[in-house]
């Protein structure tokens, strides 16, 4: 089986390399086909793109949608998709426009708990105007000495219940699911053991999605426990969805672990990238 990573982040959203610098890096790992899935935006593809054929490492385009499903914020990633597609550009536009006013209120929380100036602080992270998120305000509460590090800061702060936690209203599922497919991509429900969701809510959710055209689970990603990959492998086989498999790395010194270094998918799955190779 190929080393396969289809779950990475750069510059473009809240990775820490650039789209160019994150090539470099994955290509000296090992790995055989690679994707970028910056949230919410497309921007960094087509240099990617440029670097991993010069690199000669295969190169999928993708991008990780944020998507509200009844009170659990997802992600969905798309997979092989056309970042030229207007109906995705304009869905991803839309969700990208909500980012500056949450953030706001994020800030605002935060100055009730004893914590100004952190909008400013955030920003000082952010390497897309657009594109400001919880891993900007993170890094400026390491900063601040709030925590020892960016993985830490989410049990004390930017999560349901605790300061500078800002509800918010992303996509629609059966929408994003929809724009992907518009980009002629594939949708894969993304790091699945990280929802604070029960059994229940999970078949739900699988049946939801692929009844709006989902076609794939990430089986293997990084925060996943051996037990939860052999779960999450079962739940792909009952619900006929593909497995893929991503590091969603972020940068040194903020990832569990490196592109490519995961473990392989479990025997007896389709794996997602034998859907357009
Ligand atoms: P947002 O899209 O603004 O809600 O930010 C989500 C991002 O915050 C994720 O993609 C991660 O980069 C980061 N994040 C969320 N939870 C954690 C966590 N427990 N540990 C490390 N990073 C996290
Ligand atoms: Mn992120
Ligand atoms: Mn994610
Ligand atoms: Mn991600």
């Amino acid at each position: 089986m190929i080393n396969a990573d289809l779950h990475n982040h750069s510059t473009i959203s809240d990775g820490l390399l650039t789209p160019v610098e994150l090539v470099r890096r994955v290509a000296e790992l090992e790995v055989e086909l690679f994707a970028l899935t910056d949230h919410d935006d497309v921007g960094g593809l087509n240099d990617a793109r440029a670097e991993a054929m010069r690199l000669k490492l295969g190169f999928v385009n993708g991008v990780e949608i944020s998507v509200s499903w009844d009170d659990t914020a997802l992600h969905i990633l798309g997979l092989n998709i056309d970042p030229d597609n207007g109906e995705l550009a304009a869905g991803l536009s839309t969700i990208r426009a909500g980012r500056s006013l949450r953030a706001k209120l994020m800030a605002d929380d935060l100055a009730r708990v004893g914590i100004p100036g952190a909008l400013e602080g955030a920003d000082r992270y952010v390497t897309n105007k657009e594109m400001v998120g919880r891993a900007h305000f993170a890094r400026f509460l390491v900063a601040a000495g709030k925590a020892t590090d960016v993985k830490s800061v989410f049990k004390h702060y930017l999560v349901k219940g605790k300061p500078g936690y800002a509800a918010h209203r992303w996509a629609g599922l059966t929408e994003a699911v929809q724009w992907i497919r518009a980009a002629g991509g594939v949708a894969v429900v993304a790091h699945p053991g990280r929802y604070k969701i029960g059994a229940t809510p999970m078949r739900k959710l699988l049946g939801e999605f692929k009844e709006a055209g989902g076609e794939a689970l990430e089986v293997v990603t990084s925060n996943h426990t051996p037990e939860q990959i052999r779960h999450y492998a079962g739940l792909a086989k009952n619900f006929g969805l593909a497995a893929s498999r991503g590091s969603d790395y972020h940068g040194p010194g903020e990832s569990y672990t490196l592109p490519g270094r995961l473990p392989p998918l479990p025997v007896g799955l389709k794996a997602v990238w034998e859907m357009w190779q």
